[in-house]
């Protein structure tokens, strides 16, 4: 059985003014069962201090993109190395922003998933097909190739996330149904567990997009749905938190 994860996505947001927000969500986690992580992944430049406010209480701090190199002339990005070296104990790779807006593809995910896993983060690889490639027919064919693309080998033997974002969902208010989250989610076990056996089995498949208080406990509910990657909602410890205790009221 996979591990439950609930993980913010802060994208572009957060100012050291919004510092306060960490601290609300950290001090929303006393208590905290052991079989449910809580992250939020920062901009980079609250990393160092989100991670120091974080210290010492159940919430733990993710980058939201690093390269897959570990140094080098690469102007204006940011290793694994360096996030780990801040602070971050995550990293999410591949989301379909840094697909659309930098043309990252699935060999780049898998790179920058192995990077993180060589400075000792645990990777959120994001997998999602865009509505005209749902509307053809074909979400499942491209989720399966982005999986099969972007999970690097050395998830057989080490920890990583996998997160189902449909990009028609993210940002907008609309979610796929659960039958539609429970067929994507299957499919994503399927090729996990036929690719690393038992490992596969244990790797957390978390939903994206859209997911809000309202709507969190039907969502967690779903067959083989272990967490979710939470970005607008995530901005307020209050959304945040419900959707947290909506998880933890499931393990119950
Ligand atoms: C995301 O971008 O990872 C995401 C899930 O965003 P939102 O929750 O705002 O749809």
């Amino acid at each position: 059985m996979a591990r439950t994860v609930i993980a913010g996505n802060w994208k572009m947001h957060g100012l050291k003014a919004d510092l306060a927000v960490i601290q609300a969500v950290a001090d929303g986690l006393a208590d905290k069962p052991d079989n449910i992580e809580a992250l939020l992944c920062l901009p980079a430049t609250l990393v160092a201090s989100g991670a120091a406010l974080a210290a010492g209480t159940d919430l733990e701090i993710g980058g939201q993109s690093c390269h897959q190199a570990g140094r080098g002339a690469h102007t204006g990005d940011i290793s694994a190395e360096m996030l780990a070296d801040a602070g971050a104990s995550h990293v999410i790779v591949g989301h379909s922003e840094r697909r659309a807006d930098h043309g990252e593809s699935d060999g780049q995910a898998a790179a920058q998933a192995e990077a993180a896993i060589a400075a000792g983060l645990t990777p959120i690889i994001c997998v999602g097909e865009t509505l005209a490639e749902r509307e053809s027919g074909k979400a499942l064919e491209v989720v399966t190739k982005q999986v099969l693309g972007s999970v690097p080998e050395a998830a057989g033997t080490t920890s990583v996330i996998v997160a189902y974002e449909p990009v028609w969902a993210i940002g907008t208010g609309h979610t796929p149904t659960p039958e539609q989250i429970e067929e994507v989610h299957a499919a994503i076990r399927a090729t996990l567990s036929q690719r690393f056996g038992d490992a596969g089995a244990k790797i957390p498949l978390l939903y994206g997009g859209s997911m809000k208080p309202g709507n969190a406990a039907e969502i967690l509910a779903v067959q083989d749905v272990n967490g979710g990657l939470i970005g607008g909602a995530s901005l307020k410890a209050e959304d945040f938190l419900a959707i947290y205790a909506a998880a933890v009221s499931q393990l119950s």
